[in-house]
C-alpha cells in the first residue's frame, strides 16, 4: 500500500478537483475573456492518462473525485470515463464521483451520469433572467440549462445550485434564486467572485461581500446559522421560511485553509496544491516519461511538500490585475 497524501502542515488529502477540458461553450464574464485560447488537444491528458492518474491518487487514499473544467460534460468521452471511474466506488476504494457543470448539456447527460454512479452534482446558475444570464455568460443559454436541471431532478441526481454574487449584476436576484432552488428541493451556494485570470473587467466592479448579501437577506428571511460541514469551505445557513439550505462561500472575507483536504490537477496533468497560488507541479510529464510510475509517486510527494499553508487573494480597488494569473477554467472551481 502507498503511503497515504500529507502535507507539511498535516492535512491529508482525500479530495481531488479534476479539470478534465478546459474548453468550455459559455464564456462567464468572471471567469474568461471573451476570447480565450484554449490549449492544443496534443496537450491534454487522454482519457486513459486521466483513469491511470485517478488510479494513483486513490491508492494513495483519495476518497472523492470532483469532475470540472472548463465544461467538464462538452469533453467527448467524458461518460466512458465516468463508468471506468466507477469501478473504485463498486470496490469500496472511491466514496464519490462528483462533477461540476454549467448544466448546458445536461439534458443530454444526466441518465448516463447517475447510472455511472454519480448521485450528486453541483449546477452553476447565476440568473434566471434570460438578459442577465446571457449577459453574463455571453451565450443566450438560460433554456438549455433549465433543460438540464429537470433532466438532472428527474434522472434522481440530487442537485446544488452554485451562483456567484456579483454587485452590478444579479446581487437583486439572489433571494429570487433562493426561493426557486429550495422551491425545487435544492440546497444552493453563495460564492464570493475571486481574482482569478485576466478577464478584461474590473474585479472591483464584481466583488460583492457575502456579508453584504447575508445583511440584505436577514431583512426578508430568518436565517439560522448551522454547524453542517461537507469537508469544503462553505458555511452553511438553515433559511426557516423556504426551508432549504444555503452555503456561502466567502474566499475573501473568511479564510478556510486550515481544514483544507483538496488538490486540483488540471488537463495538461498539472497539480496545484492551492487555489490561490500559482506553484504547480508537472504530473504530465512525469507519466509520459521513463519510470512512470515512480516518478508520479515523487511528483506526488513533492507536490505535498509544497503545499502552502494558506491562499492570498486580495482585490484592489485600484487595478485589474488578478492575484492569480490563470482563469478559474484552468483549475475549474
Ligand atoms: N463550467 C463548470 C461550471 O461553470 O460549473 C465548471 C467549471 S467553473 C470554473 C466552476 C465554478 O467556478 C463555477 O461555479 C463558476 O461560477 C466558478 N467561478 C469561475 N470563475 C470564478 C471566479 N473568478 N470567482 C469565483 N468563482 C468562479
Ligand atoms: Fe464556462 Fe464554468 Fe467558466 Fe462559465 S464558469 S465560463 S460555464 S467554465
Amino acid at each position: 500500500m502507498n503511503d497515504q497524501l500529507i502535507d507539511n502542515f498535516g492535512r491529508q488529502i482525500t479530495y481531488l478537483r479534476l479539470s478534465v477540458t478546459d474548453r468550455c461553450d459559455l464564456r462567464c464574464t468572471y471567469c474568461m475573456a471573451e476570447n480565450m485560447i484554449f490549449l492544443p488537444r496534443k496537450d491534454l491528458l487522454t482519457l486513459e492518462e486521466l483513469e491511470e492518474l485517478c488510479g494513483a491518487f486513490i491508492a494513495r487514499g483519495v476518497r472523492k473525485i470532483r469532475l470540472t473544467g472548463g465544461e467538464p460534460l462538452v469533453r467527448r468521452g467524458l461518460m466512458g470515463f465516468i463508468q471506468n471511474l466507477s469501478n473504485h466506488l463498486d470496490r469500496g476504494q472511491l466514496d464519490e464521483i462528483t462533477l461540476t457543470t454549467n448544466g448546458t448539456q445536461l439534458s443530454k447527460f444526466a441518465k448516463d451520469l447517475k447510472s455511472a454512479g454519480v448521485e450528486r452534482i453541483n449546477l452553476s446558475l447565476d440568473s434566471l433572467n434570460r438578459e442577465t444570464f446571457q449577459k453574463l455568460a455571453r451565450r443566450d443559454a438560460l433554456d438549455q440549462v433549465l433543460r438540464g436541471v429537470e433532466a438532472g431532478l428527474e434522472a434522481g441526481l440530487k442537485i446544488k445550485i452554485n451562483t456567484v454574487a456579483l454587485k452590478n449584476s444579479n446581487a437583486d436576484e439572489i433571494p429570487q434564486l433562493m426561493e426557486w432552488a429550495h422551491g425545487l428541493g435544492m440546497d444552493m451556494t453563495l460564492i464570493e467572485v475571486m481574482p482569478m485570470g485576466d478577464i478584461n473587467e474590473d474585479r472591483f466592479d464584481q466583488y460583492l461581500p457575502l456579508t453584504a448579501v447575508r445583511d440584505q437577506l436577514e431583512e426578508q428571511y430568518t436565517l439560522i446559522d448551522t454547524p453542517l460541514r461537507t469537508g469544503g469551505p462553505a458555511r452553511y445557513i438553515k433559511v426557516e421560511e423556504t426551508g432549504g439550505i444555503l452555503g456561502m462561500i466567502t474566499p475573501l472575507t473568511n479564510n478556510f485553509c486550515a481544514g483544507c483536504n483538496r488538490v486540483r490537477v488540471t488537463c495538461t496533468g498539472q497539480i496545484y496544491m492551492c487555489l490561490g497560488h500559482s506553484d504547480s507541479v508537472d504530473l504530465r510529464g512525469a507519466m509520459r516519461g521513463e519510470n512512470p510510475q515512480e516518478a508520479l509517486e515523487t511528483a506526488l510527494n513533492r507536490a505535498m511538500i509544497n503545499k502552502p499553508e494558506a491562499h492570498d487573494f486580495r482585490i484592489n480597488r485600484d487595478g485589474t490585475t488578478p492575484s492569480v494569473p490563470r482563469h478559474m477554467s484552468v483549475t475549474g472551481g
